[in-house]
This record gives structure tokens, sequence and C-alpha cells, in this order.
């Protein structure tokens, strides 16, 4: 098992799809639907990477990263923003809320894993007590 990957989306086929891209090289999945649920989750899995959608009922993905980046438990977790949003301000906004990096909707599964384990490699080693 390489790793727990939380996964922040509303959008069931897009959660079916990177859930069976992650399983399918060695990660845990655990999901939440909405920005809430995934705040809980965080706190409660510590996750070693947050997938997070930009696009969420009630709570959007800007406003999720910055609630997730106020728990110092996170600091060293990467959170990717999900984005089918093609302007780049968008992108920013995202990175200014809190988000390590984006990447593109739709998913490509030739290069998903490839993508988000740049940011698994990158992160910093979780603090030991
Ligand atoms: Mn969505």
């Amino acid at each position: 098992m390489k790793g727990k990957v939380l996964l922040i989306e509303d959008n069931e086929q897009n959660r079916y799809l990177m859930n069976f891209l992650l399983e399918k090289h060695g990660y845990l999945v655990i999901e939440a639907f909405d920005g809430p649920q995934g705040v809980k989750l965080a706190a409660d899995e510590l996750p070693r990477l947050i997938l997070l959608d930009i696009q969420l009922p009630t709570m959007d993905g800007y406003a999720v990263a910055r609630e997730l980046r106020k728990n110092p438990a996170l600091d060293h977790v990467p959170i990717v923003a999900v984005t089918s949003y093609a302007m780049a301000g968008d992108r920013e906004k995202a990175l200014e809320a809190g988000c390590t990096g984006y990447i593109e909707k739709p998913i490509k599964p030739a290069t998903f894993i490839d993508q988000i384990e740049q940011y698994v490699d990158n992160a910093p080693r979780e603090r030991r007590p």
C-alpha cells in the first residue's frame, strides 16, 4: 500500500475513475462527496494526498482548501485541485487558497498517476512525534 488518498469530489463518474486508477496503482482511497465531509475525513485520516474538486456544492474547493490549511496536522499533505476551468486566474486562486498544484479535468487515465505522484514524491516527510 503506497498511502491513503482522499478524494473530495461530488461527481460520481470522476470519483469512480480516480478511485479505479489509484487503487490499481496501490493506493488506498477514501472518498468525500462535499467539502465539510472532506475536511472532517482529512483530519481523521491524515491522508498522504488530497485531490480536491473545485466545483462542489455548498462549499467550493477554494473554501475547502482554506479550511484544510487551517489544520496544522495537514501541513505536509499536498492538496491537488482538480479543475475543469481553462482560465489561469482560477488556478492562481486555487494556489492562493492553499492548494499545492492542480490537474485538469477531464482526467487523463494515461497520465493521471504520474501527475499526482509528482506531488506525493515532492511532499515533505511527515514530522515524527
Ligand atoms: Mn464537481
